[in-house]
């Protein structure tokens, strides 16, 4: 290893220590970088795309809760949580620990989200017969990868919230290895997905009628979570949702 390498990876594993700015003492991202990067914005319920600034309205008018994309055609989650943008700092941070498996990164990330009260209220209506279920890597690339970024993001979601739901990694499964959904273009995002989950032999029953939610890192088009959502329904879902640590700004 060259010497220069060193400091960066000795600052990396330490956990104490602000991953944006460097910054002594804290939990992976300081209150300064949290306040700067990370106030919650208001989304659409639906797919979580940051909704335009509310031009102020009579009091007697609703406020919007939903995107003009979701309110024309419906887009096939029952609910989407989203808490960061899927920009600087947060993308860089999120590549950053795919590969690095510190739970204090799996804590700060649910910590993150449970901030938004309506994100508490959603996962705390699940009843001990509902699922909060990863969104599941290939075998293949989870070899490579050594974990699965979204499974650490659910059990911290579980153990830091009032969710009674089971967490479970073997119900919804990624059958097939696909090209990673980055390196396509929107059109072709969906035909790259098609059969890539399925839930698993034997075990559509215990979905029947059930609420499940989908808990990822990044939502980028959606195109994984809608096709991992319709598989689930076909099994007998009632009810899907997502929660997700970061989404893309609308395009
Ligand atoms: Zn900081
Ligand atoms: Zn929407």
């Amino acid at each position: 290893m060259h010497f220069s390498a060193l400091p960066t990876l000795i600052m990396s594993r330490i956990p104490s220590q602000c991953a944006v700015c460097r910054s002594w003492p804290s939990t992976p991202v300081c209150h300064a970088c949290m306040a700067r990067f990370g106030q919650p914005r208001r989304r659409c319920r639906t797919c979580a795309l940051e909704l335009p600034e509310q031009v102020t309205t009579p009091a007697t008018q609703p406020q919007r809760t939903q995107c003009s994309r979701c309110l024309r055609q419906p887009f096939g989650l029952d609910a989407c949580f989203a808490a960061l943008p899927y920009a600087f700092p947060w993308s860089e941070l999120v590549s950053r620990y795919k590969f690095d498996n510190q739970t204090g990164w799996a804590s700060f990330m649910a910590s993150t989200l449970l901030r938004q009260p309506a994100v508490r209220d959603f996962l705390s209506q699940l009843t001990p017969q509902d699922w909060l279920l990863p969104l599941p890597l290939s075998a293949e690339r989870l070899a490579w990868r050594g974990f699965n970024q979204a499974w650490e993001l659910t059990r911290a979601l579980q153990r830091q919230s009032a969710c009674r739901a089971r967490a479970d990694t073997s119900l919804l499964l990624r059958i097939r290895h696909t090209r990673p959904q980055s390196e396509l273009k929107r059109s072709a995002r969906l035909d790259n997905l098609r059969d890539a989950f399925g839930v698993a032999p034997l075990r559509a029953a215990e979905l029947t009628g059930r609420r499940v939610v989908l808990v990822d890192d990044v939502m980028t088009s959606g195109a994984s979570l809608l096709t991992a959502a319709s598989v689930l329904r076909q099994a007998g879902a009632r009810h899907v949702g997502a929660v997700v640590l970061t989404r893309t700004a609308p395009t």
